[in-house]
């Protein structure tokens, strides 16, 4: 058992991966904002273009693909991050492949984040609450762990990269987003706020933002009630040696 929950983690320069505009906004956009204010550098990498994520029959694929940046460009803004990235493979068809590892690789490489936060891709479904995991999420957080260890690390992995300038790059932490297992907790009392206002931004994956709100304060006070916080974002969190 880690005890790693009791260690605070005070990152540098922050990676969220994850494969849709709002994913890391609902799992993590308060610790975002909280690592923020505590001076680190938050970066996003948006692995899909979003363009399926709409059941408005009036709207069409190259137009949600530009709603969904602008939404996610106002989102980070609002919890203070400093820039995304979106590598645009097609929403709902992300696949596991080297390259998809490399894009990934290389944003780490170039970035250089002591903390990458992303999906487990080991949620496949969930009994109690009833849903299932979107493929394109466990392929994201498959894909980013394997690019995280060991590709971004050695310097044999993608020799082109090296030529390109971008050296190997060990990340320390690794944060997954799991809502029912979790080792770690970050306190966001004062930063669940900033959360509401990222969620915000994604207007068109929201149509009744109160009702989420509700929800994601119940569980910000439950993960909280695990560590004694009042208000806490929960995540597996793995110390790479
Ligand atoms: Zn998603």
């Amino acid at each position: 058992m880690s005890n790693s929950q009791f260690i605070e983690l005070k990152p540098k320069i922050v990676l969220g991966v994850a494969a849709h505009p709002d994913d890391l906004d609902f799992g993590a956009s308060a610790s975002m904002a909280r690592f923020a204010a505590d001076g680190a550098d938050v970066y996003y990498l948006i692995l899909t273009d979003g363009g399926k994520g709409s059941s408005d029959r009036n709207i069409s694929t190259s137009q949600l693909i530009q709603i969904r940046r602008q939404e996610q460009r106002q989102a980070l803004k609002t919890i203070n991050g400093k820039g995304v990235t979106f590598l645009d493979y097609p929403d709902s068809e992300l696949e596991i492949t080297l390259n998809l590892k490399k894009d990934i690789v290389r944003e780490i490489r170039k970035i250089k984040p002591d903390v990458v936060i992303t999906n487990d891709p080991t949620v496949i479904y969930s009994k109690t609450r009833g849903f299932i995991n979107h493929t394109d999420h466990r392929a994201a957080g498959q894909a980013t762990i394997d690019a995280v260890f060991p590709l971004a690390r050695d310097h044999l992995a993608f020799p082109d990269l090296l030529l390109e300038g971008l050296e190997p790059h060990k990340v320390s932490t690794l944060l997954l987003t799991n809502f029912e297992e979790q080792n770690f907790f970050v306190n966001v009392s004062d930063t669940l706020d900033k959360k509401w206002q990222a969620l915000a931004a994604h207007a068109s994956q929201i149509s009744d933002m109160e009702a989420v709100k509700t929800r994601f304060t119940a569980i910000a006070a439950a993960a909280g009630n695990e560590c004694g916080y009042h208000y806490a974002e929960g995540f597996i969190r793995l110390d790479l040696m």
